[in-house]
């Protein structure tokens, strides 16, 4: 079985006497709470009827409630990407703009049948271009009260967006489902997302050894790698029930005592809440377009809540009906133009010429616009 030891080897806390074994990190399955709770998940959407992975690799010792991190399969391959993003300051708003393709490789997507990952998780999605941007406060404020966790909760310095630590039917997503190196993989409308901060994004640690800033949640707080201050490796326990908690730290060139989140090696891995408030938009944004498939044949027929991850179907091992296919899918109707043009972020004339007359060439017109056919698949799914 392939290892992931020497990527992980970040990770490995070494000052805490806390730190976590690799090797047996604590299952966070169940541990999913109604409000804000140290080491659980305050989510504000899980579906116990929706698809996972379809069985439990060796990696995860059920009796004994743990999972061996570092004997997990990993989805092999070393993709590049044409990844574009940029975060940058106007005025009192950061704004962040993505096609989410990540600025390091990624592994193989469809998971190859051929690899170890494929026998537990056979995620059928590809990996899409998507048209992202948000505006987050540049300082942010704490509000009154925190706030539950949406399934897709911000943006890495990669390019690419951060889900939270479960998969869609509320399990520990990174004990149960596969990931490529770099800890991301697709969900079903081809957004590529980790679940915890990714190993390929390296913590160049501040002087005095506190964490670098490695993203930021849509609440406008930055979230930093598992080290704090004096470079203390953090595990849940040393922080808030957000995942986080108030220090100096530098802010826009500014020393300012101000709340941040740490990622940890532990369950929840990043935010169990969310301690400023956030927009539905934003989080609709960097969910990438909502997967439908309308009356098909596809099992169990329905799609998660923004953010969430593979829907129903997706890594469980069933066929995948249309998730992936490059026509339009059974059953569905008639898209939408102008909503499939404003999901991906352009004008219903360039999307309807990029289609030309019926039936359209999906592949030519992905092309046209310079988007994945997944993408242009999915923004006309979501449309029907
Ligand atoms: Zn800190
Ligand atoms: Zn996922």
């Amino acid at each position: 079985m392939k290892k992931t030891v020497t990527a992980l080897v970040w990770l490995i806390a070494s000052s805490s006497g806390q730190s976590h074994d690799l090797t047996a990190l604590p299952l966070g399955d169940g541990k999913l709470s109604q409000s804000p709770k140290l080491g659980w998940i305050w989510a504000c959407h899980v579906d116990p009827q929706a698809g996972g992975a379809q069985r439990d690799g060796p990696w995860i010792n059920a009796a004994k409630g743990t999972y061996d991190l570092t004997a997990k399969a990993v989805v092999p391959g070393q993709v590049s990407w044409p990844s574009q993003f940029s975060i940058s300051v106007q005025q009192d708003q950061r704004v962040f703009t993505s096609n989410d393709l990540p600025n390091h490789a990624t592994g193989t997507f469809p998971i190859p049948s051929s690899s170890d990952a494929y026998r537990y998780d056979r995620n059928p999605n590809s990996i899409g271009a998507q048209t992202m941007r948000v505006a987050l406060p540049v300082w942010p404020q704490l509000a009154a009260q925190p706030s539950c966790v949406p399934g897709a909760i911000g943006f890495l310095q990669s390019g690419a967006v951060l889900f939270n630590a479960l998969d869609a039917p509320g399990r520990d997503a990174v004990a149960h489902e596969t990931q490529d190196a770099c800890q991301g993989h697709p969900q079903e409308s081809g957004v590529y997302h980790y679940h915890s901060l990714s190993s390929c994004l390296p913590d160049k640690r501040e002087p005095g050894g506190h964490s670098a800033l490695m993203g930021y949640l849509l609440d406008g707080f930055g979230i930093y790698g598992a080290y704090g201050e004096n470079g203390k490796a953090l595990v849940s326990q040393d922080l808030d029930e957000c995942h986080g908690h108030t220090h100096v730290i530098t802010w826009e060139g500014k020393q300012v005592s101000m709340y941040h989140y740490h990622a940890t090696p532990d369950f929840p891995y990043t935010a169990g809440c969310l301690r400023g408030s956030y927009r539905q938009a934003d989080v609709q944004t960097i969910s990438g377009p909502r997967p439908q498939r309308g009356g098909g044949n596809t099992p169990g027929g329905r799609s998660g809540p923004p953010g969430m991850d593979a829907p129903p179907g997706a890594g469980n091992g069933m066929p995948q009906g249309n998730s992936n296919g490059p026509g339009p899918g059974p059953g569905g109707g008639r898209p939408d133009l102008n909503k499939a043009a404003a999901a991906l972020g352009i004008s219903a004339q360039k999307l309807h010429e990029a289609l030309g007359p019926p039936p359209p060439d999906l592949r030519a017109a992905a092309a046209k616009l310079g988007i994945s056919v997944e993408a242009l698949q999915a923004a006309l799914n979501a449309a029907r």
